[in-house]
């Protein structure tokens, strides 16, 4: 948790800022805002940072995937093509859209794979809505070449991979559009935010208006602006913003020291014969927020794991362990909603609850994660791995490589 591990001073500044103005709104009071403009600076660090022509900030990451989902169109009964290894948030998007979501598998890349999704594509598909998992990226030329041949749009949840590049172009600019989150767990916090970013004019202009009740944020007087489209309130507040702000300027050294830090980590754990790692479509774009090994079947990964935990260095055993595989959720396979969707209307094209996903399953019963801190010593970080590695050679004890 990269973020929460760097809360300083910086932030502190910024939040400030706001208090000793009151303008806890991120539009308009031109005079009483003395200058202070967090979203709008906030928005502008991120579109710098990644290259991206437009940044729109707004309440959260989740709600940073409902703005993409409404402002490229995606709506009643269109069928979305997710990953079943994400947060859970990405699927409620796609409900909440009055969409449905439609599951294809993953591969070593723990992201969906070209071939998973060619393999569930048909005439009512309308997005693939790619979810950059655990901070790196897909296969993003595969995919690609699917999306194209099939005339489907590409959508990047790009929530945990903030910083994150695939042949030196930010993740998050190969689709239409892409979001970040700022939830207290991503590389950056702010408490709760998010951020859409496109290099579309017209989408950032529908994003925008969407997340404020389609206010146009034209001219001054908020009461009398024109509204071209219904939507709903998703803004991000001032506090939060400053918070961002403050965190964003803190990411070229975040990822300099992540990716310092699993280079370390590489180096060691390569050495230990049969143990493999997750296939990286580009290493070096890795934001490194987390290091993955995966063993060479599920017995021994258990094994792994139950060394790990007892030695005080318990990483993540997604399979089992964490609330991010389609595995766990069996309030989606109930369609356990408080009011009727599309979803429930329609129904959904796979039975949740008998549907197998084979490849996914044989990598994520095979991969145990840990998160790479920043703060790390080198001393911390020695001793760290010396017990890390203790535990994968007894868990690997006795295996054929
Ligand atoms: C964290 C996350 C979200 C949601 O972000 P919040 O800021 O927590 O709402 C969406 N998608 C993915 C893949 C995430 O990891």
């Amino acid at each position: 948790m990269p973020g929460t591990e760097l809360f300083g001073e910086e932030e502190r500044k910024e939040v400030m800022d706001v208090l000793n103005t009151g303008v806890l709104f991120r539009y308009n009071h031109d005079a009483q805002r003395q200058g202070h403009w967090k979203a709008k600076d906030f928005e502008a660090v991120i579109a710098r940072f990644t290259g991206a022509k437009h940044a729109l900030a707004v309440s959260s990451g989740s709600t940073a995937v409902s703005t993409m989902l409404a402002a490229c169109g995606v709506g009643y009964g269109d069928e979305v093509i997710v990953p079943p290894f994400t947060f859970i948030a990405t699927i409620e998007s796609v409900l909440l859209a009055g969409a449905i979501p439609v599951f294809a598998e993953i591969d070593e890349t723990l992201c969906l794979s070209a071939e998973g999704i060619r393999a569930v594509c048909g005439p009512k598909t309308k997005a693939v809505l790619l979810v950059h998992m655990c901070g790196a990226a897909a296969d993003l030329d595969g995919i690609m070449a699917v999306c194209r041949e099939k005339n489907i749009m590409l959508i990047e949840d790009t929530a945990q991979a903030l910083g994150a590049t695939y042949k030196g172009k930010h993740l998050g600019l190969y689709g239409k559009i892409g979001s970040f989150s700022f939830d207290f767990f991503k590389i950056n916090t702010c408490g709760e935010g998010g951020v859409v970013i496109t290099d579309d004019e017209q989408l950032i202009k529908t994003a925008e208006y969407f997340s404020d009740h389609g206010h146009s944020h034209e001219g001054d007087n908020r009461g009398m602006e024109p509204h071209y489209i219904m939507g709903t309130n998703y803004r991000i507040g001032e506090i939060n913003a400053a918070i961002g702000l403050a965190q964003a300027r803190k990411l070229p050294y975040i990822l300099s020291q992540q990716r310092k830090h699993k280079a370390i980590i590489q180096e060691r754990l390569s050495k230990i014969p049969g143990l493999a790692f997750r296939k990286q479509c580009d290493d070096a774009g890795d934001s490194a927020t987390f290091f993955h090994m995966l063993f060479p079947d599920e017995a021994t990964a258990r094994a792994a794991n139950k060394a790990m935990i007892e030695a005080g260095v318990g990483g993540a055993y997604w399979y089992d362990n964490m609330y991010h595989y389609i595995k766990q959720w069996d309030h989606l396979k109930d369609m356990k909603m408080p009011f009727r969707t599309v979803a429930h209307e329609l129904g959904l094209p796979q039975d949740l609850k008998t549907q197998k996903f084979p490849k996914s399953d044989a990598v994520l019963s095979r991969l145990i994660s840990f998160n790479i801190r920043v703060t790390w010593t080198e001393a911390e970080l020695n001793a760290y791995l010396d017990k890390v590695e203790k535990a994968v050679r007894s868990a690997m004890e006795g295996v054929e490589v």
